[in-house]
């Protein structure tokens, strides 16, 4: 076996390419996909469903009951087939985002609503809009099935769900599918998501599982690597540079601890915010070495009656200019919305860029726009990825250069528990679900590249 060279993945190291060799690339087939390819697919699967009936009560449930709970029902559910250009995924494993958390809370709108929508834009979408909704975005499997038309997949494959479902017949599809309208959230906005045995998805959205990673691992990728991907790296998003400093929010949450890992690796500064001493290790652990604890520093950006704070705007400058040799960061990586939205416009570098697709804390933002235009600094709202951005986001994951940060796994009947660790946000890093996988682990193609990277920085959060 050759190895190209000395491989250090710490991601304060300048990023090289990992050549795997032919013998680690020929790793035999995995007993698991033996076992899913070898049964017939069923006509029913287990499945998290939300269902149309609690619509009307849902309105009505006061805030305490809306955690989640009561709106996720696990049901035998049928096995939706394939149409033309689709494939059937056996699901190993999914990973829960906060869309998935939004859904359960039926907002910022009904999930059948947007099931409703769906259906109106293409033909063949109608059988989306029924009475259950299968929610998930991220999902990492192995193909059993595929409709005609289908050709860069097919059954055996192990594979990674990219959850931008895209109308390929929509001219602006073909410059960027976000800019699109038609452009939907898989498993939010549509039908047949990852929370389930098998999903269902387009061939537009099958990329390839990093080989070396579990099933659990490569589940907890696709939707915010390609998302940060795009926020920090596309021209799309703020195309960040060579030497840029870039304040993240949530430095170890699901998109913060990646976004750290992307401007390590493009060689910028990151500086970090998170909420309790062990978060702060956590991001140093991951090479970041300026952290703000903004439950430390006792930081209230927006004052109750809704004005902004400008004590605490002007205490948070001096601290990041502090961590960042007299600076101000030249992107903020913002997805926490209302109550740090004004901040970060004002600490933005002047000419700087603030990045956002969010608004964990509210979705109405305030900022002092005096900020803004006479720094010349600019807002960008980026939405998920295109195929194409998610693709290059899963081959740097395929190459070793940026890591999964699951934290926990659990069993698909227990997805709800996740769920709440979100919504109350004591959980760090990504949370998985088995859907399939009995175990987790399992689904390692590539051992020795695995052990290359370390068990100990793949398995930092857990
Ligand atoms: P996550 O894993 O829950 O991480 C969010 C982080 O935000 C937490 O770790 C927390 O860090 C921080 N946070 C929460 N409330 C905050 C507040 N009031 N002030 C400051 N920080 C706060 O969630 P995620 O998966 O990273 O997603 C984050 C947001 O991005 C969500 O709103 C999600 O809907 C959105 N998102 C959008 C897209 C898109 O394509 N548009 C894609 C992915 C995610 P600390 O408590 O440690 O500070």
């Amino acid at each position: 076996m050759t190895v190209s060279s000395q491989l250090d993945y710490r991601p304060s190291v300048p990023a090289r390419d990992i050549k795997f060799s032919a013998a680690e690339l020929a790793a035999g087939p995995l007993p698991e996909c033996q076992d899913v390819l070898s049964r017939p697919i069923p006509e029913a699967m287990r499945a998290l469903v939300l269902l149309r009936e609690d619509e009307q009560r849902m309105r009505s449930l006061p805030e305490e009951k809306l955690h989640g709970f009561a709106t996720l029902h696990y049901r035998d559910i049928p096995v939706p087939r394939p149409g033309v250009g689709e494939v059937l995924v056996a699901v190993m494993a999914a990973s829960l985002n906060y869309n998935t958390l939004w859904s359960a809370r039926h907002e910022p709108m009904s999930p059948f609503r947007y099931l409703g929508q769906f259906a109106q834009l293409e033909a063949g979408n109608e059988r989306h809009n029924i009475d259950y909704q299968v929610i998930g975005s991220d999902a990492c499997g192995v193909v059993v099935s595929v409709g005609d038309g289908v050709n860069n997949c097919r059954p055996g494959d192990r594979v990674v769900v990219h959850p931008g479902v895209v109308n390929s017949q929509s001219p602006m599809a073909h410059l960027d599918s976000m800019r699109d309208e038609h452009t939907r959230a898989w498993g939010f906005e549509t039908n047949f998501g990852a929370l389930a045995e098998y999903c269902l998805v387009r061939a537009s959205q099958i990329m390839p599982k990093p080989a070396h990673l579990s099933w659990e691992e490569a589940a907890s990728m696709p939707l915010i690597n390609s998302t940060v991907y795009r926020m920090l790296v596309s021209a799309n998003g703020a195309a960040m540079r060579l030497g840029e400093s870039v304040l993240v929010w949530g430095g170890v949450g699901g998109l913060g601890s990646l976004a750290i890992q992307y401007v390590l690796r493009g060689g910028g500064h990151p500086i970090a915010v998170v909420s309790s001493p062990a978060k702060a290790d956590l991001a140093r652990a991951l090479g970041c070495s300026a952290v703000i604890d903004r439950s430390a520093e006792g930081y209230q950006f927006v004052k109750d009656d809704g004005e902004p704070n400008l004590r605490d705007m002007l205490r948070f400058r001096k601290k990041i200019r502090s961590l960042n040799g007299g600076r101000d960061p030249e992107i903020v990586f913002e997805h926490t919305g209302r109550e740090t939205f004004g901040v970060s416009v004002f600490v933005a570098a002047h000419g700087g860029r603030v990045v956002t697709c969010g608004s964990t804390s509210g979705f109405n933002h305030t900022y002092d726009n005096r900020y803004l235009w006479m720094h010349v600094k600019s807002i960008i709202g980026s939405h998920g990825a295109n195929w194409q951005e998610a693709w290059q986001a899963n081959d740097l994951v395929c190459r070793g250069y940026i890591h999964p940060t699951v934290s926990a796994v659990y069993p698909l009947k227990e997805t709800h528990i996740g769920i709440e660790r979100m919504r109350s946000n004591s959980h760090v890093g990504k949370i998985a679900v088995l859907c399939q996988a009995t175990q987790p682990g399992l689904g390692i193609e590539e051992p020795t590249a695995r052990a290359r990277i370390g068990e100990d920085r793949l398995m930092m959060f857990r």
